[in-house]
């Protein structure tokens, strides 16, 4: 079956039964996407010809509204037939080759408790480049796929590092935590995603939720080392001190550049540590609201689990943050 991509009029092959996003992404043609869990709403397209159907029942993040309306959510859909679709096309990444590559897991180091740092060696014969904040997917048997964000910048990029959480029960974080040699061999497609940092002239607040730090972290690395003229908040969410795993990191950045601010913020009560001006007790994004009130002007990137984006799309644009100066990364897990 055929898509066609308006405004653009590109056009990609799909099967019937592949998300219509997969397709897209197979044939290296970047839609906006996030979760593709059909929750966070960041591949709706409008289906201009052409019918789609869901495997289940409509997704979560697509209101029967919408639906009427002729929207679908792209990571879910399946095409009945040839499309015609009329999707927002992303300019900053459509330069960015995606590709399919072995690479070998170089070295693991604890970074908490349930957090591992992989570093990652592709082949020296093959060229990897992606933007700062892009992620990859780590290819497994029988179709099945999981989602990095590169924590390295891309001016640091002879090796990948990842930071992986560990899911209680999670097919692939349980058996990597289960290994201990170095040396496994991992398939990988990348990059992918539009979380992608820009340099601009607008103060920017950067915020993660535990392993959300990975994609600001390369972020973060790409402005302060090639150096930026804008200020520069940085507020990370965790549930205890442990899991900030790189505040020492972090707070040495702070120290060296003055236009960059970094607070931290624990949800987990600790008694025995009061709340002070770097280091905050509560939900990572009321702390930065209380902070930053008004919000026009700004950039936000934020990434992370899904309640803390959903909680950020749900209440930042009340305060005056424009849509198009919000980009994020919902931290949804596969459906498969
Ligand atoms: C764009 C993107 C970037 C990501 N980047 C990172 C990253 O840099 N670091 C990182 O640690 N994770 C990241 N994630 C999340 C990560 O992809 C999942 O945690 C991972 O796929 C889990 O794989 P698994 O096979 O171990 O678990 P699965 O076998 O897929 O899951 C088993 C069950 O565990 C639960 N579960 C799975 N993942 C999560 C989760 N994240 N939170 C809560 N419950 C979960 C679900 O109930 C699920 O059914 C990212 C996700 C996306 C979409």
């Amino acid at each position: 079956m055929k898509v066609r991509v308006l405004p653009s009029g590109q056009e990609f092959d799909a099967r019937q039964d592949e998300p219509v996003l997969s397709a897209a992404l197979r044939a290296h043609f970047n839609l906006p996407h996030s979760c593709k869990s059909g929750h966070c709403s960041s591949c709706r397209a409008r289906i201009v010809v052409g019918e789609v159907s869901y495997p289940g029942a409509r997704p979560l993040g697509l209101t029967a509204q919408e639906q009427a309306a002729g929207f679908a959510l792209l990571c879910q859909a399946r095409a009945a037939g040839d499309l015609v679709i009329e999707a927002r096309e992303i300019r900053r990444v459509t330069d960015v080759e995606i590709k399919t590559l072995p690479c070998r897991i170089e070295a693991r180091e604890p970074l908490a408790p349930d957090v591992l740092r992989l570093w990652l060696r592709l082949p020296a014969v093959e060229s990897f480049h992606f933007l700062p904040g892009q992620y990859l997917d780590v290819l497994l048997a029988g179709g099945r796929r999981r989602s990095f964000s590169i924590a390295s910048p891309p001016h640091d990029a002879a090796r990948l590092e990842l930071h992986v959480r560990r899911v209680a029960g999670g097919s692939f974080t349980e058996e990597l935590f289960a290994q201990d040699a170095p040396g496994a061999l991992l398939r990988i497609e990348g990059p992918i995603g539009q979380f992608v940092y820009v340099d601009a002239d607008a103060p920017v607040i950067f915020i993660a939720g535990g392993t959300g730090f990975a994609p600001v972290k390369s972020m973060l690395r790409h402005a302060l080392e090639r150096g930026t003229p804008r200020d520069i908040h940085f507020y990370w969410g965790a549930r205890t001190p442990a899991d900030l795993y790189e505040e020492a990191l972090v707070r040495a950045w702070a120290a060296r550049h003055p236009r960059f601010h970094f607070t931290s913020v624990l949800s987990e009560a600790q008694p025995e540590a009061p709340a002070t001006s770097v280091q905050e007790r509560g939900w990572v994004h009321e702390t930065v609201l209380a902070r930053h009130p008004d919000l026009s002007g700004h950039e936000v990137y934020a990434a992370g689990p899904p309640a803390m984006i959903d909680a950020i799309r749900a209440q930042f644009p009340a305060h005056g943050l424009a849509a198009e100066r919000l980009y994020f990364d919902s931290f949804d897990y596969a459906t498969r």
